[in-house]
Order: structure tokens, then C-alpha cells, then sequence
């Protein structure tokens, strides 16, 4: 059987796929990352037989009859085998119960339309009322244009979900992967409690060329990448994919209330 090759952006190395699912989806060659489909980067960080997915079923339509929409539904779904570019589920991390999501670059760049929306959605209000953290992988080229005024209004409703979440004093951390852009870095990637990046992580509103159009300003070197965002306090932290896992299931129990000695029960 031909094994399937994957070349690397940064040093152009070709890697059969086998090799890189048994290391992260790291290159050998120059330890640069690849994207990963969100099933992979589940298989990767959610303990094995735990996943439980919520609202796998939801699919979308074409609302505002945009032109050649359907088609490319069509197509991101025979390409990728998912309905649309979230995946969202319970599971447990290191033997943590959360809720999570994860966005997939393989569907339409991630784009966020009503059903990634909705999803995202659902997912924090499912982690709210089972008193459940809530840990995202966010990727994405921004708000999908092909639903337009719909896909920006996901904003303003995952962010309501988000703030609900938090006033009921639960946990979410986000971790932004590359590309991280438009109206989700706008919106629910920068609400978490915890906003981890992933090395090298290209995170930003819009791109590098559109804002040095507008401004008419120069760019320094290497603005938007997860090293210079963490350095200017869009990220607390970067965290590799190898110490990915641990790192988050450490993080859930540093934020998860636990009783204070004096409100626990006495010993019957
Ligand atoms: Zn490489």
C-alpha cells in the first residue's frame, strides 16, 4: 500500500502520515507543526473511549442562497467527513471530566458559520448546567462570508454562552492553533480564562497585508505569530504538543473550586 506523504511549509521535508500520527504531527526534520484534523487532535489530547459527542447530527443549510455554497459544503464534507468545521463532545483530559471543542482547518479553513456557532454554543451551555470546564482547540480563517450577517451574529451569541459560563464560576481555557484569525480571535478565542497558543501559531484579526493597506503602516517581522502575541499579552502561555495534555488537565485543577477545609461536611 502506497503510504501517504505530507510535506512540511517550513523545510519542505516529506513525511509519510503513519510517522506523523505517532508524533504529534510534529516534523521530524525541522520540529515544525502541521495542521491536524480535529479528530486527530482529539485521538491526541482526549483520553481513549471517553469522547462523547454533542450534537453530531447538526448539519447547515445555504440561508442567504449564496452563490456555489452548497457545492462547497459538499465538497468540505466528502474531503473531510465531518458535517461542519467543529467537533464538539464531553470527554475527560488526564481523567478530568470537561466539555470541549475542537475546530477543524480542513472544513473551509474553520470558517465559522451557524453551525459552528450553534455548536460552540450548545457546548457551553451543556458544560453550565453539568458544572463542566471547558477546554477549545480554536482554528480558524475567520467568520464564514458565505452566511454573512448570520456568521457574525455567532459571535455575540458564543460570547453570551462564554459569560454565562464564567458567572457561574466555572472554568474555560482556549488554546489557539494555527491560524487562529477574524471574527474568532474576535470573539470566543480571547474570552478564556487561559489563553494558551501553540508554538509558531499565526494568530491575529486580520491579515498582515489588509491592516499595512489601511494603515499604511510597515509590519515588523513575525507580528502575529503565537511568540510576539505572548510577548504582548494576547496569550498567557504557549504550550507544546507534546506536554499538551498534562499541562491542561494541571491547569483544570488549579481552576476548579474545590471546598474550602471549613465548608466541607463534617465526618458523619
Ligand atoms: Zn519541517
Amino acid at each position: 500500500m502506497e503510504r501517504i506523504m505530507h510535506k512540511c511549509r517550513k523545510c519542505g521535508r516529506e513525511t509519510p502520515e503513519d510517522v506523523l500520527k505517532s508524533n504529534w504531527w510534529i516534523c521530524p526534520g525541522c520540529g515544525g507543526y502541521f495542521r491536524m484534523s480535529a479528530r486527530e487532535r482529539i485521538r491526541l489530547v482526549i483520553d481513549e473511549g471517553s469522547l462523547r459527542e454533542l450534537d453530531p447530527a447538526i448539519e447547515g443549510g445555504n440561508p442567504l442562497a449564496f452563490p456555489d455554497y452548497i457545492e462547497k459544503l459538499d465538497k468540505a464534507r466528502d474531503a473531510s467527513g465531518e458535517r461542519d468545521a467543529v467537533i464538539t463532545g464531553t470527554g475527560e483530559i488526564g481523567g478530568r471530566k470537561c466539555v470541549f471543542f475542537v475546530m477543524d482547518s480542513g472544513f473551509m479553513m474553520g470558517s465559522m458559520g451557524t453551525v459552528v456557532g450553534e455548536k460552540i454554543t450548545r457546548a457551553f451551555e451543556y458544560a453550565k448546567e453539568h458544572k463542566l470546564p471547558v477546554i477549545g482547540f480554536a482554528c480558524s480563517g475567520g467568520a464564514r462570508m458565505q452566511e454573512g450577517i448570520l456568521s457574525l451574529m455567532q459571535m455575540a451569541k458564543i460570547s453570551a454562552a462564554c459569560r454565562w459560563h464564567s458567572e457561574a464560576g466555572l472554568f474555560y481555557m482556549v488554546v489557539l492553533t494555527d491560524p487562529t484569525t477574524g471574527g474568532v480571535t474576535a470573539s470566543f478565542a480571547m474570552e478564556g480564562d487561559v489563553i494558551a497558543a501553540e508554538p509558531g501559531a499565526l494568530i491575529g484579526f486580520a491579515g498582515q497585508r489588509v491592516i499595512e493597506q489601511t494603515t499604511g503602516q510597515t509590519l515588523p517581522e513575525g507580528f502575529q505569530k503565537a511568540e510576539f502575541q505572548l510577548e504582548h499579552g494576547f496569550a498567557d502561555m504557549i504550550i507544546g504538543r507534546r506536554r499538551m495534555k498534562e499541562t491542561i488537565a494541571n491547569l483544570i485543577d488549579l481552576n476548579t473550586a474545590r471546598p474550602r477545609p471549613a465548608d466541607r461536611k463534617k465526618p458523619v
